[in-house]
């Protein structure tokens, strides 16, 4: 495999490079790292990435995409990572969006898709129920038939961002057959619907991103279902494997491993300083090598994703491995920034130590999550005992 770039995509490199040194100022990096205004904060920072037409590298070009290579989406993605900045939030770009210019009709995508690349609505993902997480399919949630609407009721758990969400996509039950995936549809809901309430779950990292949504007589024009009646799931999978692909986080974690090794040079004590004990090294270069492994699986699915594949059982791959290689690289971190991760407010500042010490806390403690969702590790090597090892 040839991984050389060429002078085309290095004069490529330059001028994203050059963006993010414009565009992702100080400013903009302090409120993200301080978490205190999470959507004013994003949509911002999304609104350049679109007037600059780079929002939204994996859609196809003739709907908003931009048209890049896979090579220029990893070039995008390490430089972006490179200069610290975020990733845009997924489920607008990345989950729905692909569902509704895949499966939707031409109304659906001249009403969402617009509103989506310019970051003007805000959506949230309801899969997930109290009695279906791994099991999907165990799904409850009931949308009947009145007239031109749906009428739905039930609840979504673990639903990140509902408090700030303009629009929901949601799966829920619409027919009852031997095969539970059959009776599943998959229906766009405005959240200022009547009779939607977002209840608050706060989390062990001290922040409140996930929410119940709980469902109660809400009417959906039926006009807001995507795709047929029934047919939900097979829409749904389709995104589940994008999902898993964009959790692998190559790049975030390739800077994570840069400010640790930054962080290791600094630490010092009458031994000299951290960079240079063994232990440190050993396990320092085990999770460098697994990295780089996962770097070159990521690049041979944006391959296959760029020639029109659905990634299969490599996309559980990558999420297995990338969130396990983003775990290890989060314990690593708070072990190399020591005392200073007791760091419990972003008012107890004094040195950039705090920042980073609160941050990494910050970090480990929702990192936990990651081999969860987006379908637990252990579901995903079921995914691939039955897929490849055909068991
Ligand atoms: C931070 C966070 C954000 C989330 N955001 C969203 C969101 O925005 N929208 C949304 O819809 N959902 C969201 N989720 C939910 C997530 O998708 C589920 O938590 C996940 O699918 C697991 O389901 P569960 O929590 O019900 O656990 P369960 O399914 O009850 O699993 C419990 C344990 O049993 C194991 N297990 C279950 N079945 C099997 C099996 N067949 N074989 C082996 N082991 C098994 C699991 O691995 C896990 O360890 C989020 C979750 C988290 C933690």
């Amino acid at each position: 495999m040839d991984n050389s770039f060429s002078s085309a995509d290095l004069e490529f490199q330059q001028e994203v490079r050059a963006f993010f040194e414009s565009e992702f100022t100080d400013e903009l990096r302090e409120r993200v790292q301080s978490s205190s205004d999470v959507k004013g904060t994003a949509v911002e920072w999304q609104k350049k990435l679109h007037a600059k037409g780079w929002i939204a590298p994996d859609w196809p070009a003739e709907v908003g995409g931009t048209g890049w290579t896979p090579v220029q989406k990893f070039i995008f993605d390490a430089e972006r990572c490179a200069a610290g900045a975020p990733d845009v939030v997924p489920f607008g770009l990345k989950m729905v969006a692909p569902v509704i210019f895949t499966f939707g009709n031409d109304e659906q995508k001249q009403k969402f898709l617009p509103k989506i690349l310019n970051s003007d609505d805000w959506w949230c993902q309801g899969y997930s129920e109290p009695g279906a997480g791994s099991d999907l399919a165990a799904l409850q949630t009931k949308a009947e038939l009145a007239g031109d609407d749906y009428v739905v009721n039930g609840a979504k758990i673990w639903t990140t961002y509902a408090q700030y969400a303009d629009w929901i996509f949601c799966l829920v039950r619409t027919g009852q057959f031997e095969k539970r995936q059959q009776g599943i549809s998959f229906l766009l809901i405005d959240m200022k619907s009547e009779g939607i309430t977002v209840n608050p779950i706060h989390t062990i990292d001290n922040h409140h991103s996930l929410n119940e949504v709980v469902f109660d007589n809400v009417r959906v024009p039926v006009s807001n279902r995507v795709g047929n009646e029934n047919q939900g799931w097979t829409y749904a999978k389709a995104l589940l494997a994008h999902e898993r692909t964009s959790i692998a986080g190559v790049a975030d974690s390739r800077r994570w491993l840069q400010e640790i090794i930054e962080l290791a040079k600094s630490q010092t004590n009458a031994q000299g300083s951290l960079i240079d004990d063994p232990t440190f090294q050993n396990r320092l270069s085990d999770i460098e090598i697994e990295l780089m492994a996962l770097e070159y699986m990521d690049l041979r699915v944006l391959a296959s994703l760029s020639s029109g594949e659905t990634p299969g059982p490599e996309a559980s791959l990558l999420k297995i491995k990338g969130t396990e290689i983003q775990q290890a690289l989060q314990e690593l971190r708070m072990q190399t920034i020591g005392a200073y991760a007791g760091t419990l407010k972003a008012a107890q500042y004094q040195n950039d130590l705090h920042a980073r010490g609160y941050e990494s806390r910050r970090a480990y403690m929702y990192g936990r999550a990651a081999t969860i969702y987006g379908g637990s590790n252990e579901v995903q090597r079921n995914v691939i005992a039955k897929a490849v090892l055909g068991l």
